[in-house]
This record gives C-alpha cells, structure tokens and sequence, in this order.
C-alpha cells in the first residue's frame, strides 16, 4: 500500500507519530556529522543526510547495555527495557543491516533484551542521499524490502509513503487527514526521482565468489600494507551497522553480595578481542585481525554478505583505510 505525504504536513505527521513512541531521527551535531537524536524541536529534523556516524543498531543493542541484577541470596533478575520507540528516516541500508542482525538476535535462541526492543521500536525508512563511499548496490541493500513500518520515498515536495507492517498501517490510519492516495504522475516521478539515487551510487565492489577470491589471498600482500598504517582503534567495527560482537561484564559492590551482569560492544580489531584464558591469543598480530575483519564481512552465510555497502568504515577510518579498495585490490592482483 502507498500513500502520499505533502512536506508541509511532515510536522504535524511527526507530533502523530510521537503516540506510538519516543521519536528519534537524524540530527546534525557537526560538519558532515549526524547521529539519531531525540526529536524535540522540528527544525532541527535531517531527512536529507548522509549516514550517521554511529548507525541504528545502538537502538537494539546498546553500546553498554545493564543485563542482569544480581543477588547473593534471591539470584539474578533481568532488567529489560520495553519502553516505546520511534526510528525515523533510517536509510535502506540500516534496515538491511536490522534484518541481518534479526537473523542474529531472534532466529534460534531469541536474545531477551534485544527482541524485547526490536518489538517495541517503529522503523520509518527514507531514501538515502548516496555518496561517493555508498556502495549498497553492489551489496543487494539500496532497497529494503523488509524489516521496516512505514518506508518514506522523497520525491520532490512530497513523500510517497510504502506501508510495510501491520504497524505502519494503524499509524497511516492515524494520519488520514494529512495523506493521499498516489495518483499515476506520483508514481511516474516517483520512478524517475529512484532511478535517479540509484544512478548515484557509483562505486561498484565485486562481490561475486568473494569468499573464495578472500580463502585464496591469505598472503596477499595488501593485508600487511594496511595493518601497517593500520591503528588498531576499532572505529571500524563501532560505526558498522552489521558487527554485533559483544563483552560480558560483571561488575560486583562492596558488599559482594549484590552486583550487576552487563554487556559492551566489542571489536575484533581490538588485541584483547581473542585473547583467552592462560594467555593465549587466536589472533595476536594486527594483520590477522584485519584479514579476519575483512573476511568476516564479507561473509554472513553461504547465501548472505555481512555488509550492506554503508561506507563507514571507510569515511570513519582514521587511517583512511578504504574498504571497498582493499577488496578489490586482493580480487585484481
Ligand atoms: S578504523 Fe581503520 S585504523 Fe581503526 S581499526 Fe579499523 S581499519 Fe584500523
Ligand atoms: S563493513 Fe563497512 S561498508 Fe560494510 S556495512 Fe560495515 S561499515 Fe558499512
């Protein structure tokens, strides 16, 4: 189903969506710098950006995230967090990158705290603003076709508006005043103004057989010229949307009696990352934690990339370590 949204009812379609949720949307806190922020004056509401710096997955997993209450004498208690979210203006990417970690977080073994979020934030997607980093159309993720509520396509002064839940439907049945039906011009620009992002993602990764070409390089040289310049920061892993490796902490009281279980975003990239009991490290060096990085992302399953072409990890590289060059260097040579 699709509807249209005229730009001047975007305020008051906002103050509507404030209902089912606290509001949070891209907010411009630098030059080239957005992050999702709480929503509390209009003006300061970016559709129109980039990427943020850090993506949507803080909303599902946080960054350090409080697990378990824990007691000597009654146990251990959960503490979970339902409260009512609305994520406004996630790109197609982010939303692939949600599904993926879904696969993740819910198939299988549903982790409590995360699924307890996931059911209770509305995901509103927009259409991107691709730079010269994007390269979701050579990852399969310039278009989500799951994994959101309501999707916002901007097509000049208006917003055709996909409804894709069950959720997003009951929230278009709230704004019945301030939208419309499309009509066939709608979708004719509609097409035109897609047409168009698309054409402007233009850097092209070559994914095909890219476990194999990544199996066969081991030695490829690249891997230690950038593990040289290489800081070890993990900058790449906090800013993707898809690297989800996590540390559990238990941080006891005084009384050692009472304390509490928590969780923390971790990064491969990190020394500590492998490091386990008795000293030992399955990856010591920089360069083993690179080529593993690498490979890693380039392979969710047989059927599936771990990356969805967001750039990040490049844009936010303080070594200026470009992904998508790296790959396709180890492919040519
Ligand atoms: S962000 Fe760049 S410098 Fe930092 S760990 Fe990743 S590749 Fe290395
Ligand atoms: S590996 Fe880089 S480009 Fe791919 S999803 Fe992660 S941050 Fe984005």
């Amino acid at each position: 189903m699709y509807k249209k949204l005229f730009k001047k009812h975007l305020e008051n379609f906002i103050s509507i969506l404030s209902k089912f949720g606290v509001v949070y949307a891209p907010v411009k806190k630098a030059s080239k710098l957005y992050d999702f922020t709480e929503l509390t004056d209009f003006k300061e509401l970016q559709l129109k950006y980039t990427r943020t710096m850090i993506p949507p997955k803080k909303f599902f997993l946080k960054p350090k995230e409080p697990l378990y209450l824990l007691n000597k004498d009654k146990g251990f208690k959960e503490i979970v967090d339902d409260s009512k979210t609305v994520l406004l203006g996630v790109h197609s990417c982010d939303i692939n990158a949600i599904n993926l970690l879904d696969r993740v977080y819910l198939n299988q073994f549903p982790d409590l705290f995360y699924k307890t979020r996931r059911d209770n934030t509305i995901i509103i997607g927009v259409s991107c603003e691709p730079d010269e980093n994007c390269f979701c159309t050579s990852t399969g993720s310039s278009h989500a076709l799951r994994g959101f509520d309501l999707f916002m396509h901007e097509v000049d002064d208006r917003y055709i508006i996909r409804v894709g839940s069950l959720k997003g439907f009951q929230i278009i049945s709230e704004c019945k005043n301030i939208l419309a039906d499309t009509s066939l011009p709608d979708i004719k620009e509609f097409k035109r103004v897609e047409a168009e992002r698309i054409k402007r993602i233009s850097l092209n990764l070559n994914v095909n057989g890219i476990q194999d070409i990544l199996d066969l390089s081991h030695d490829h040289s690249a891997w230690q010229e950038n593990a040289d310049i290489c800081f070890g920061c993990g900058t790449c892993n906090l800013v993707c949307p898809t690297c989800r490796c996590y540390d559990v902490v238990d941080y006891l009281k005084l009384d050692l009696k009472n304390g509490l279980r928590a969780r923390r975003w971790d990064s491969c990239m990190l020394r500590q990352h492998a490091l386990v009991a008795g000293g030992l490290n399955f990856r010591p060096t920089r360069v083993e934690r690179l080529y593993n990085r690498f490979n890693c992302k380039m392979s969710f399953s047989e059927d599936s990339l771990n990356c969805v072409g967001c750039g990040r990890c490049t844009v936010y590289c303080p070594a200026d370590i470009n992904f998508v060059e790296v790959l396709n260097q180890v492919r040519e040579d």
